[in-house]
């Protein structure tokens, strides 16, 4: 079992240690999470990137990029039926993959400094598991009312009204996830073709099979599963003892303003005879907006998405006590003891650890960019032939075959000049006339039956150079002679 035990306040209501264990999170989420709708800043920026983030997803497989006579004109498509992957003027071979290895590295560095930063403020804001249950909390808001209602209608026997409110709710979830696993599909295929497809009824059985898988986990993973998913499905949350950074301005209650928690009334009170009292009125809105079911007052949780709702609530009830916000903030673990301690707060968003994440950040995506800038439109590979190595011709001369392999990745065809370095041989194609040119069709292969005989042969190194009449560039790649 795992515990983690914070020492969180000197000034707690209840105890002096927050403990967050398997056990209460394994309570949490037996118990229903029914999160109340909340407005302020926090909220209008995650409708915000909510709209941009859905805008990008349903509207990005119709723009069209104009690449050629010959390729696709899809912006972003995942052809993995001719194993290529299209981005805007990014083309992905499989023999490109390290870059897609490179691409998936500078996410998981830019994901740590992130959480160096901000702490799970990916998961708070742009995680598609969030956006897609915001989406589907207000359609259930929309239809069976706020947090109020919704526990009124959970303890009260089923009604028709009630059903129908059921239906429609299930009805518009359905009709998203249909919507979210049809887009989906259109990021492997010709998007618009695909729309023709399905208004003619002439729709694979494959095509609708995997509609259907992606309708159903949109519609399981959003409308049922929601905040178990970022708790217990998603891996980023066990990472978070590891990497948890107390200079993170991560979501935290500060408890040395909050406690001793009392009514507003008291706390009038107390305050107009010059006597200490907490801001924290214990009105609880902090935890009912909690999409996870944290009440974040009991110290850091690592369940904790830092999506900040709570601080819009507690600034609406500070707010409406004339009190000051920010009783819950972003705000570092540092700087809560410090104010345990009664010292100003520091920002260290600059520090060895961001600075050193910043940098490698910017390294990555510049050695991305520079391998992307000169990436080659061809590629040669050359393979010896195995059984025999070499073949000792009549006249005493050596011949060795290979298989050569020339690639070109553009869309136009590209003529090919094959030539040998390192050793004193002659080269014969098999079907193609010596020093003639080998023709190889956009986005194509040829493969070549190759032999080099020598007359004073020994065992050697021999490069093959592949050089592009069209573009002048010379490919190569090297390979082995054998006497006998
Ligand atoms: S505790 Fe606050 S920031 Fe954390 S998940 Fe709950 S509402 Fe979001
Ligand atoms: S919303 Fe603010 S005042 Fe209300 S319980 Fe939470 S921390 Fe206390």
């Amino acid at each position: 079992m795992t515990v983690i035990e914070i020492d969180h306040s000197r000034t707690r209501a209840k105890a002096g240690v927050a403990r967050v264990d398997t056990r209460k999170r394994a309570a949490m989420a037996t118990s229903r999470v029914v999160p109340q709708a909340v407005s302020g800043r926090i909220r209008r920026i995650k409708w915000a990137i909510l709209v941009l983030t859905l805008s990008i997803y349903y509207v990005t497989p119709f723009l069209r990029w104009d690449r050629g006579p010959n390729a696709p004109d899809q912006a972003v498509l995942l052809d993995f039926a001719h194993g290529r992957l299209y981005a805007f003027f990014i083309e992905i071979w499989p023999q490109d993959l390290y870059l897609v290895t490179g691409l998936l590295i500078l996410a998981s560095v830019i994901l740590i400094l992130a959480n160096a930063l901000a702490g799970r403020v990916w998961c708070g804001f742009a995680c598609p598991q969030t956006v897609w249950t915001d989406l589907f909390l207000l359609v259930e808001r929309l239809v069976e009312g706020d947090r109020r209602e919704r526990l009124k209608d959970m303890n009260t026997p089923l009604t028709a009204a009630r059903a129908l409110r059921i239906g429609i709710k299930h009805s518009a979830w359905l009709l998203i996830s249909l919507m979210t696993g049809g887009t989906l599909i259109f990021y492997f295929t010709d998007a618009p073709g695909l729309v023709r497809a399905f208004a003619g009824g002439d729709v694979s059985a494959t095509a609708l099979t995997w509609i259907a898988v992606f309708t159903g986990t949109t519609y399981g993973l959003a409308g049922f599963a929601r905040e178990q998913v970022c708790t217990f499905m998603c891996p980023w949350p066990r990472l978070q003892g590891a990497i948890w950074d107390p200079e993170a301005f991560t979501v935290n209650y500060r408890d040395y303003r909050g406690e001793q928690r009392m009514s507003a009334k008291k706390a009038t009170e107390l305050r107009a005879r010059g006597e200490a009292a907490g801001d924290c009125v214990d009105c609880g809105l902090c935890v009912n907006v909690c999409p996870i079911g944290i009440d974040i007052r009991e110290g850091p949780n690592f369940a904790c998405i830092n999506c900040g709702l709570c601080v819009d609530a507690c600034d609406s009830v500070m707010t409406r006590l004339d009190r000051p916000r920010g009783l819950i903030d972003y705000e570092s673990w540092r700087n809560i003891e410090r104010g345990h301690r009664g010292e100003a707060r520091v920002s260290r968003l600059l520090r060895p650890k961001t600075i050193a994440l910043t940098v490698v950040s910017v390294g990555l995506a510049a050695g991305l960019v520079g391998l992307l800038a000169t990436k080659a439109t061809g590629a040669i590979a050359v393979l010896h032939d195995r059984d025999p190595l070499a073949v000792t011709l009549s006249d005493g001369s050596v011949r060795n075959a290979y298989t050569v392999k020339l690639l070109n990745k553009a869309n136009v065809a590209h003529h090919y000049t094959l030539a040998i370095k390192g050793i004193d041989a002659s080269l014969s194609i098999v079907g193609h006339d010596d020093g003639t040119p080998i023709t190889v069709e956009p986005d194509g292969s040829e493969s070549l039956r190759v032999t080099l005989t020598s007359a004073s042969p020994k065992d050697a190194d021999v490069v093959f150079t592949a050089r592009d009449e069209t573009g002048g560039t010379v490919l190569s790649t090297s390979d082995r002679f054998v006497a006998r």
